[in-house]
Parts: C-alpha cells; structure tokens; sequence
C-alpha cells in the first residue's frame, strides 16, 4: 500500500513554483492585483496577449496547458501529454492540483514526477470534508488560484478532461479569460451528478475530442459545432492495447499477494455517488460483507475524493480489512500496473469507470453496483445490479461473474487516440488568430414542440369579455369551451372608467390563468355596437352603452397586457360560440338570434360570419317588421327590437302597471322593485289577458324578423339565445309555418341554445380559432 504522503518538496503554502507569495503582505497584493488588472484589460481590449509579446502564433511553439487533478484523468491526458512533449510545434505547459496533493488519495502528483514532466503549477485546490460543501468550496478555491496561473502561462489552448469538480472550475477560468479549450471525454452520459458537470464543461469548450460515436451524436445534439468535434476514442486504450498483460507476475503479487495466480482475485473499486452519498453508503457496506463471504483473494482500492469518500475509508477499517489475509488495500495503483490487474482479475466489482471502459478491452468480468455507471455504453462483460440493496444479491452476481471470459469489446477505442488528438491540436493551431468566440449550432425551432409542452404542462386558453349595458364580464375559457374562472362587474358609465375596470380585471384574469395552470392565447372581446373587427375598433354603439363610439379597444388594451386582442360586436360572437361550442357545430349557414335586453345576432354562411361592407351586417334587432310602431334605440320606430327586447317588454310593463292592469294573483311586485319584462311574462302566463297581448305581439314581431331572415338567407338552422328565448321558441315557430314560404318554413329548424354564455364563448372561440391570425 502506498502510504506515502507529503505535498511536492517545497510547495507548501505555494500557489507554484518560484512564485511564493505570502497573502498578509500587502505590497505583494497590490503587485498582484495590478497584475491581474493588466491581464485583464488586455483581455478586454481585444488584444490577444501574445501579440503584445510581438509573436506571431505561426512563428512560435504553440503554448498547450493540460491540467491533470487525479490519477483518473492523469491516466488519459498522460498519453496526450507525452505527445505534447515530443512535438516540436508545441509547448506543453502542466499544472496538477486537485487530490493529485492530498496524501489520503495517494500524492499522485509524484506520477506526474516520475514520468518526468515539468510542472508549471501545484495548486492546491481541496477543500478537505468530503462532503457536498466542501466539493463546492473547492471549485471556489480552483476559481481564485486559477486566474493568477493562466495569466502567468498564457496558454493558446488549454486542454480539460471529463467531468470531475475540478474540470468544471478549469473550464469556467479558461473560458472567463478567453483561453480556448479541449475537452476530452465530453457527450458521454453516466448518471450522477457527472453529467451536470460533464455537458456544462461542454458548452464551455470550444474543442471536444469525444470516445464514442454516440457521445459525438450526443455533442451534436447538444448544438456544439461538427467542425470542432472529433471523434478520437479513448486515449488510455492506446495504452491499454498495447501493454503486454501476461507480465503479471510482479504486480500481481505487488498488489495483490504471492503466488496469486491470474483470475484468481477480485478488485474492487466502489466510489460515492454524490447525489445519493447515502444510498452509495450503504451499498459499499453490502458489497463489502459479500466479498468477505465470497472469500477470495480481494484487492479494495480506496474510493476518489467524492464526498462520503470518509465513510467508505472508516467502514473498510471497522471490519479490520487491513489486517485480513484474503484482503489487501491500495490507495494508489500507477496505471500501466492498474490495466495489468484490471486484464487479470477473475472480476471487478464497484461503480468504477474503469470497469465500463477499460476492462471491455481485455474481455474481464464487471459487476458494475447501483447507478453511477448506468448510462454509459458497456461491452457484453458488465452484469448491472442497479439494487443493490441486500448482500444476497451482490453475491449471487459474484457468484455469475467471477473468473468468467468475455469477448473483447472496443467501444471506448482503437489505440489511435492521441495520434488522432495531436492532428487537431495542429488543426485548432490555424484557429488561433480567428476570433475566440464560440457558436452554438441551433437545429431548427419547431412551432409545434414547443405548442406540445405548452400543452402538456398548460391549458391553452382564452381570456374572453362580454362588455354589456348592465354587466362587464372576464372568463377564462379553455380550448374545449370550459369556463374555468368568471368575474362580473357591473358596467360603469364612463368611457375611461369602463376601460379602467377592463384592464384591472383581465390584469387579475391573467394572474387567476397562471394559478390555474392555463396559457392565454389572447383575448377576445364581445362588445354592443357596430365593430371593424380588423382594426378593433368599435364604430358606434346604441344608447344601451353610452360613450362607445369611435373606441380603438385592440391597442391599450394590447398594449397593457401583452397579448393578442380580437373585437366583435355580441351578436357576431353569440354565432361564433354557437359555431364551435353549441347548436351550429357543424352546420355551414345558420342564424343566432340573441333576444335580452336588446336584440342582436350574427349570420355565418359558407362557414364564415358575414360581417358586410360596413360591418352593420347582421343588426339583425333593426329589422322592420312594421310601418310604424314603437320608437327604437337606433332612432327608428317599428323595428323588431322595439316589439320583442326586455326593453319593449319592460316598456309595456310599466304602461300596463301604470294603468293598474299588470298585477294579477301569483305576481309580486316587492317594495321598491322595478317594473321589467319578467313581470309581463309572468302575467301572461297567470292569464293576464293584456300581458298574454303583449308576449304574442313580441312573438309576432320576432316571428316577422325571423320570415324576413329565411327569405333572406335561407339558413338551415335558426338559433335563439338570451332570456327570453325559451318565452318565444314556440310563438315564433307558429308565425314562420303561417306566413313564411313553404319551402323555407319546411326545413328550418328553430332552437333555443344551450350555451350559458354565447357571446363570451364566441370571444374566447375567436381566440381558439385563430390565435395564429391577426384578423379573421
Ligand atoms: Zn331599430
């Protein structure tokens, strides 16, 4: 076991080499600062700083830094880096920091030592707790130190790999400080924490030379460019290819113990997985009592510096593994020695990447424990126990796996790597005097995804508004016509008071829809009056609303709240909610004919509502249906409306209520009640015979207009809404068989609606319907 442990001769309390600074020392802070601030500001001034030095990139070696902080990605970039040191056309800069220092996961530095490689900086960059905080604490900790290095070495590229902590705070200084950078192992997918780390350093690097083909599909997908992206395979199988794996007999009996013959031992190699340090925990526990079962000769590798890596340390101890015969420890195995054990063991167990992707190579058994691993590509040699939650079953997959022989898989590699890697090192080289930023390669938006997710998380809905003479009313209405939210208020007077009230509720409205989960579309208005519906304007209106002439109610209204608005008088928008959501679904030419306080309607033909050439088609309430009659709102007289309204009937009410002749036994008038038209009916129907006059007179006239209207247009459906519908249905059927033409009585259909809420329907419908239109 090495055991060995003190930082690199010198280096403590040194940020690097030759540059010992001590950080209570004022002077040296300033210097420090003013340092930085120069870097800086050559940074910002858009001078690539090698200029300054008179260097042409072409005429010089290119600088390449490679930061290694474990032995896991020493062992990958160490290849890369021998190739870096043999190339005349580079320079090859190295800074180790990271668990390479700490004693506990082996000083690994001293491999980067052995190997000969000058080193530019020591950082030490570990926060010690093995937790989450201090993972966090160390990226803040890299993140101060960095800077002051990159300033000092000035790299062209600097080359990261995978997805460790410490990756993640190279990747964001390099990239901070417009130094361009190689990610090696990028597009691959494992399933921990990792992955976050993992894609973020891709979108922070400008090259990515990948393993797979499906990590370089997975980069693609993830809009990095095609042109920086190569596909190198693993540089450790260049290594792992071409070692000689039956010169065993040292490292076997180095590591493992005398005599111990090949497939005769397990290694073991289990790390915490951070987003389930407890879970991870309690697996290692397991794996560790079913390998004391399992009995054999067992080599245990101490865990990374992944927080809960502590526990795993205490629970190796508390079962005295030290001490056991079958058992032996390592902290740090040197990796040449590593792919020999990992080529001869009878099997690997843990959650190591190691048994992913190096172990394919020789065909070697793995049993790979719980998720940390789950995602990645795996030869046919990996058993996964995704729960491993109870001893039995890490040993029964012990028991599957152990001293099997599997194909050779070559997923990860064809020992090519690094020649493959050193040719675009010399290809981004070109680059360099390009500009350094980055372009992201967007695939195409697609309308309907995103409609999709819309849908799916939100109810596509409509804000809808029934301005009236007596009420002012908002609903929220979903694509299937469902009123989710109403609110009603009584419709003030005033033009300004009138819009004030309008914006506040629908401000409210929206606020209900993103409580209720509903996206609003936009808002439709039914509104009295003569409407241009392409401009929202609201032409003229009858007394019933007063103020409401020549009112542009698209524009504020659009305006204040960010949405689409449409405008249509009431009676259009009864016939469009009748259109969509109640009698007229599915019928091309039919009539709806509102008859409340006032009467209105709309007129679909062919499908569409006829709005004419001045938008006063369908004021369907003016249509004479005598000489002379009554005065009407319009300032006519004898038209339907002044006959069949509440209003006419609350007219005739009160002349009847003067004259002492409307109250008859069953109708009440209470204490200070108005006369209205719902008296009259109620009298008519108690057989008050001038109340019965007045209903059948209104019934006349309505029946009339309706003669005139299939004479007209020949629909095939009239549809009457409002409250007094139900009073009239009957009335008016009984004038159209006795006084409309025979070919057009025959094949009407007269019904009332069943819709509680036309005119609001129609507004929402008109947003349903053509929310990707302007104008309808
Ligand atoms: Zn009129």
């Amino acid at each position: 076991m090495n055991t060995a442990g003190v930082a690199p001769d010198g280096q403590h309390g040194q940020d690097h080499l030759g540059q010992k600074r001590d950080p209570h020392d004022l002077a040296s802070r300033r210097q420090y600062r003013s340092l930085q601030a120069r870097a800086r500001n050559k940074m910002l001034s858009g001078v690539p700083d090698m200029d300054t030095e008179g260097l042409n990139v072409k005429n010089r070696k290119m600088r390449v830094c490679v930061a290694t902080c474990n032995r896991a990605d020493y062992s990958k970039l160490a290849p890369v880096m021998f190739a870096l040191r043999d190339d005349p056309d580079m320079e090859l800069q190295v800074v180790v920091m990271g668990s390479h220092l700490i004693d506990d996961y082996g000083s690994t530095y001293r491999m980067i030592q052995q190997d000969e490689f000058e080193v530019d900086g020591y950082l030490h960059t570990i926060v010690r707790g093995e937790d989450e905080a201090s993972m966090a604490e160390s990226v803040g900790l890299a993140l101060v130190k960095l800077p002051d290095v990159l300033v000092r070495l000035k790299p062209d590229l600097l080359i990261v790999h995978g997805d460790r902590f410490d990756a993640l705070s190279l990747a964001t200084c390099a990239a901070l400080m417009n130094v361009r950078i190689l990610h090696i192992e990028g597009g691959e997918v494992s399933g921990t924490i990792d992955d976050s780390i993992r894609h973020s350093i891709t979108k922070l690097s400008h090259y990515h030379a990948c393993c797979t083909d499906r990590a370089r599909r997975r980069l693609l997908s993830m809009c990095e460019d095609n042109d920086h992206i190569l596909l190198a395979g693993c540089p450790t199988y260049d290594k792992l290819l071409s070692c000689n794996a039956k010169n065993y007999d040292n490292v076997l009996s180095k590591w493992v113990g005398e005599g111990v013959k090949p497939k005769d031992f397990i290694v073991a190699l289990q790390h915490p997985v951070t987003t389930d340090i407890k879970g991870s925990l309690k697996m290692f526990d397991l794996m560790l009592d079913a390998l004391l079962e399992f009995n054999v000769k067992t080599l245990v590798l101490f865990p990374n510096i992944d927080a809960g890596s502590k526990e795993m340390t205490r629970m190796i101890r508390l079962r005295g593994l030290e001490h056991h015969p079958n058992f032996s420890l390592a902290k740090h195995i040197p990796y040449d020695q590593f792919i020999i054990l990992l080529a001869n063991t009878g099997c690997l167990i843990g959650n190591s990447s190691a048994g992913i992707r190096e172990a394919g190579a020789f065909g070697t058994p793995v049993i790979n424990l719980g998720n940390r691993q789950i995602g990645r590509e795996a030869g046919e040699n990996v058993l996964h126990v995704r729960d491993a939650d109870t001893k039995g079953k890490i040993l029964h997959a012990v028991n599957l796996q152990y001293q099997k022989q599997f194909p050779c898989s070559y997923i990860y590699g064809d020992g090519h790597a690094v020649q493959r890697i050193m040719k675009f090192i010399h290809k981004i080289r070109n680059d360099l005097e390009k500009p350094i930023q980055k372009s992201f390669i967007f695939p195409p938006m697609k309308d309907t995804v995103s409609q999709d997710i819309d849908h799916i998380l939100e109810t596509q809905s409509a804000l809808a508004v029934d301005l009236g003479g007596t009420n002012l009313r908002v609903a929220i209405i979903s694509q299937q016509g469902e009123v989710l939210h109403k609110m009603s208020e009584l419709t003030p007077p005033t033009y300004e008071q009138r819009m004030d009230l309008l914006v506040r509720m629908l401000v409210e409205a929206t606020s209900k829809a993103v409580e209720l989960s509903c996206r609003i579309l936009g808002i439709g208005i039914s509104t009295g009056g003569r409407v241009n519906p392409h401009e929202g304007m609201v032409l003229h209106s009858t007394k019933i609303l007063e103020e409401w002439s020549s009112i542009d109610l698209r524009t504020p209204i659009s305006s204040k709240l960010h949405l689409p608005v449409w405008v249509d008088n009431d009676g259009n928008c009864a016939a469009l909610g009748e259109k969509k959501f109640g009698k007229g679904k599915g019928s091309e030419d039919f009539i709806t004919l509102i008859v409340g306080t006032g009467i209105g309607g709309g007129i679909v033909l062919n499908n569409e509502l006829v709005h004419g050439a001045n938008f006063c088609a369908a004021e369907l309430g003016h249509i004479s249906v005598s000489m002379d009659g009554p005065d009407c709102m319009c300032g006519s007289s004898g038209c339907v409306e002044s006959y069949a309204s509440g209003i006419a009937l609350q007219r005739e009410a009160k002349k009847l209520h003067d004259a002492d002749e409307l109250l008859v036994p069953g109708v009440h008038l209470r204490e200070g009640e108005e006369v209205t038209g719902k008296h009259v009916i109620q009298a008519a129907q108690l057989g008050n015979k001038k109340a019965e006059k007045v209903v059948e007179t209104a019934c006349e006239a309505l029946g009339l207009a309706v003669c005139t209207l299939l004479h007209t247009v020949n629909p095939s459906h009239i549809i009457l809404c409002g409250h007094l519908a139900p009073h009239y249905v009957d009335g008016v059927r009984e004038v159209i068989q006795r006084r409309a033409l025979p070919s057009a009585a025959n094949s009407i259909q007269i019904m009332v609606s069943d819709l509680e809420e036309p005119a609001l329907l129609g507004a929402a419908s008109i947003v349903l319907e053509y929310a990707t239109r302007r104008i309808y």
